[in-house]
């Protein structure tokens, strides 16, 4: 084993940004290594993030699908859940991924490292793998992709019923009393997924509302379906204490007006807070780098940090956390480390709640225009006048979409619904070309689909649309 190598590219971590920049490094023709601690490449979201979680989701939204087809006469029995099978079909499609992910590494010739790597000066890393071995690394250039970690309660005692997201994804039981501590998206998708599966689930959320950065007119559609499925539905409240005793973690929490309520027992109680970038230990000051306050690292439209030849992508540069956004910067990254003029220039990065419904929405919001007093103009097509939805009986949704007022450009849409995460591809890809409603209502949609509508709802907006009564006055 050589213990001293030098390289044009090094890239830490192989998670969606490690793995894409690197791969797209090595179709440059750049000699391109790949360090990541882990033993399997992929990061969060193959091994406990996106594709876990998706993967449990698709499971319980199939189930539930089934059993609401007894109001349409075909009943099933109750059905029986084999959580060894479900955990290891889980696990399988992970590893079918995973496992793909080593093969194109190899066929590209990116060599993979295992091991830890942290700077020893602003062109060189120390790798220790996990027997304690250590290798130099030196680089021309490198790509910091070292993703993100759960945050803990400073708080909660260390107990095998404190569950963070990766706890959760493991589906060791379905405890009867849960609590999820953040109505964020993790909190949601897995008081999603742990609902079906029988737990009675609480949310504590500390803000006034669940789903941060979606608008509340969608979130209302999915409280609407999700109310009566979930137990306590805590907003404006913050959990002040954990207590892990034998018979149940004992949860006290305080409300916005300070006043504390008695402790209630649970049988596990995921924690899901927002993460954090894992930067504490890359040994930043070696390499001349400063993270923020938070312990991100700051880049500029090329993901180049303060220091020119190194790059960040990915969670460890901020928000959104989001697997595509890093992939997206993964490539940039890795055409602007070959020289390539190339930056992050982008109208909108997608959000998808893969809810039940799902809630989904990309370029501006509403209330961000509200906030930042962008004129906007409306249209909303309800899936109550969707022959589609209606045949799916399932009409609880609507997509919106925001246009310029003057030039009837759309500035971005969102939809609640189910399959919303798909259908926002195709707001997406029009946001993103600059397509005005006209572009959109024009556009012959495949009847009778879901993804009809966005078409419905730009023709609403230029008073075209003959699927819903006509606007007064007319
Ligand atoms: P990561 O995926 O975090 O990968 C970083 C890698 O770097 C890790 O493998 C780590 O081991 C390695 N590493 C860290 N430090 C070092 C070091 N010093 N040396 C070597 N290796 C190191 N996003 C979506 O877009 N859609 C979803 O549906 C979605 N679902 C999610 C569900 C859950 C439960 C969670 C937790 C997250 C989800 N996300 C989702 C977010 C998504 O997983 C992340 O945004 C994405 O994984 C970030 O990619 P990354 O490449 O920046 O980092
Ligand atoms: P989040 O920031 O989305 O939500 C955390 C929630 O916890 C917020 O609503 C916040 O107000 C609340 N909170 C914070 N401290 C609290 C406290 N002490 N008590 C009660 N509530 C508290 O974070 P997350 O849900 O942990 O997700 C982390 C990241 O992973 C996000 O950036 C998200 O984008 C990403 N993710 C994406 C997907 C997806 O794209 N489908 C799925 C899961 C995770």
């Amino acid at each position: 084993m050589e213990t001293d190598v030098t390289c044009d590219v090094v890239v830490i971590g192989a998670g969606p940004g490690g793995y894409a920049a690197a791969f797209r490094s090595a179709d440059l023709g750049r000699r391109t290594i790949l360090v990541e601690k882990a033993s399997i490449l992929g990061g969060v979201c193959l091994n406990v993030g996106c594709i876990p979680s998706k993967a449990l989701l698709h499971a319980v939204a199939v189930k539930d699908a089934a059993l609401d087809l007894a109001e349409h006469g075909i009943r099933f029995d109750a059905p029986t859940v084999d959580l060894e099978r479900l955990r290891g079909w889980k696990s399988n499609v992970v590893s079918r991924l995973t496992g793909g992910l080593a093969r194109m590494a190899k066929m590209r010739s990116v060599e993979v490292w295992q091991g830890h790597a942290r700077f020893v000066s602003d062109r060189r890393l120390e790798v220790t793998d996990e027997k304690g071995q250590r290798r130099s690394l030196g680089f021309e250039q490198t790509i910091v992709a070292s993703g993100s970690a759960p945050i803990p309660l400073p708080f909660a005692p260390d107990d095998d019923r404190i569950w963070d997201s990766s706890r959760a994804l493991e589906l060791r039981y379905v405890p009867q009393r849960f609590l999820i501590v953040g109505g964020g998206i993790i909190g949601l998708e897995m008081a999603t997924v742990y609902a079906s599966l029988g737990s009675k689930v609480d949310v504590v959320e500390m803000s006034d509302g669940l789903m941060p950065g979606a608008d509340r007119d969608l979130v209302r559609v999915w409280e609407k379906r999700n109310m009566a499925r979930l137990g306590s539905v805590l907003r404006e409240t913050r959990v002040t204490s954990m207590d892990a005793r034998e018979d149940a973690v004992w949860v006290t929490w305080q409300d916005k007006n300070g006043v504390t309520g008695e402790a209630r027992p649970y049988d596990a109680v995921l924690v899901a807070v927002g993460r954090s970038p894992n930067t504490r230990d890359l040994g930043l000051d070696a390499a001349g780098l400063v993270a923020n306050a938070k312990g991100f690292l700051a880049v500029d439209k090329q993901q180049r940090t303060s220091v020119p030849h190194i790059l960040a992508i990915g969670d460890v540069t901020g928000q959104p956390m989001l697997a595509h956004k890093a992939t997206h910067e993964g490539h940039v990254a890795a055409e602007v480390a070959a020289g390539l003029a190339r930056g992050f220039d982008v109208r909108q990065i997608p959000s998808v709640a893969y809810t039940d419904p799902e809630v989904a929405w990309c370029g501006m919001t509403e209330s961000e225009a509200e906030v930042r007093g962008i004129p906007y103009a409306k249209a909303v097509f309800p899936w109550l006048a969707s022959g589609r939805a209606l045949a799916n009986d399932r009409a609880d949704g609507m997509t919106k979409l925001l246009f310029d007022p003057d030039t009837h450009r759309l500035l971005g849409g969102a939809i609640v619904g189910v399959q919303a995460g798909d259908l926002i591809g195709e707001v997406a890809l029009a946001v993103e070309m600059g397509a005005d409603a006209t572009d959109l209502g024009r556009t012959i949609h495949p009847h009778p689909t879901l993804v009809e509508s966005i078409g419905l709802a730009a023709e609403l907006f230029e008073g075209v649309c003959t699927d819903l009564p006509p606007a007064r006055g007319k």
